[in-house]
């Protein structure tokens, strides 16, 4: 089963460290859940271990079933089964949803094990369906003109369709009305196994209430500041993050 390891993980952007020595497992079939005030590093952690350019990893390791993806680049941590549901996904204008799944999928396969057209198809289909999403988004191009909330069941269904090791969500709550969430979470708890395990970064408590997690983490200033069980979540709703600062003497 997936197994990922990230050990006093240190990133900065420019010359701002942004990550500062952060720690986390994630096993297959583990929901872990990290949450945190705006602009703390979450969306950082998030694109660091997917290896996007802007950041300058500057210490530390992210390991992927014993290997360090940190050396690796962004499309072979894919082949690997990393994926980034990403809080503003990107418009790719010209490639359609579904050459570019049947791409992303194929990818990850040996040569000559690649997915037939009709099984493809009738995945897609069928997942789309799941989401409650119009069959015309097959043949549309990639994000471009989708709604925020269409944006999200996107990133779910490439998630669905992919099948990663290890599956990270970026804020996939934001700007999603209640039916919307309800849609996509049932789309995430579906996929729920012990081949995949899930990082869900939210702002909110909300969430939470339609995918469970196992774990939840509160992120701080570029580091995990505490962990616990989904009680952990009902006291950051009720009481927000101030008395954690107040535990440990942060500032801000
Ligand atoms: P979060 O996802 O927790 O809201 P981010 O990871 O997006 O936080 O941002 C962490 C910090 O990095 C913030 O202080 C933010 O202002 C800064 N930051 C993010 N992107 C850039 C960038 N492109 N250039 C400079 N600073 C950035
Ligand atoms: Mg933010
Ligand atoms: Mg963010």
């Amino acid at each position: 089963t997936p197994h990922l390891q990230i050990n006093d993980l240190r990133v900065a952007i420019d010359d701002k460290q942004i990550l500062k020595g952060l720690n986390l497992e994630i096993k297959g079939g583990e929901v872990h859940a990290i949450m945190g005030p705006n602009g703390t590093g979450k969306s950082t952690l998030a694109s660091s271990i997917m290896g996007h350019p802007k950041y300058t990893v500057t210490g530390g390791s992210v390991i992927l079933d014993g290997e360090d993806v940190l050396d690796m680049e962004v499309d072979e941590r894919a082949r690997k089964g990393l994926f980034l549901a990403m809080q503003y996904p990107s418009e790719i204008s010209g490639v359609t949803n579904a050459d570019f799944l049947r791409s992303a999928i194929n990818a990850r396969q040996e040569e000559g094990k690649e997915i037939s057209l009709i099984k493809f198809i009738r995945q897609m289909d069928k997942q789309m369906e799941a989401l409650e999403m119009d069959s015309s988004f097959s043949q549309r191009y990639v994000n471009e003109g989708f709604s925020g909330g269409e944006k999200k069941r996107n990133e779910i269904l490439q998630m669905s369709m992919i099948k990663p090791r290890i599956a990270i969500l970026d804020e996939i709550d934001s700007g999603l009305d209640i039916d919307a969430l309800k849609v996509v979470a049932r789309g995430v708890n579906e996929l729920r196994s012990p081949e995949m395990g899930v990082l869900m970064i939210t702002h909110y408590q909300r969430l939470l209430n339609y995918i469970k997690p196992d774990f939840i983490h509160v992120m701080m200033q570029g580091r995990i500041v505490k962990s616990g069980g989904p009680e952990l979540a009902l006291k950051l709703e009720e009481n927000g993050y101030d008395w954690i600062k107040e535990e440990l003497g942060i500032q801000d």
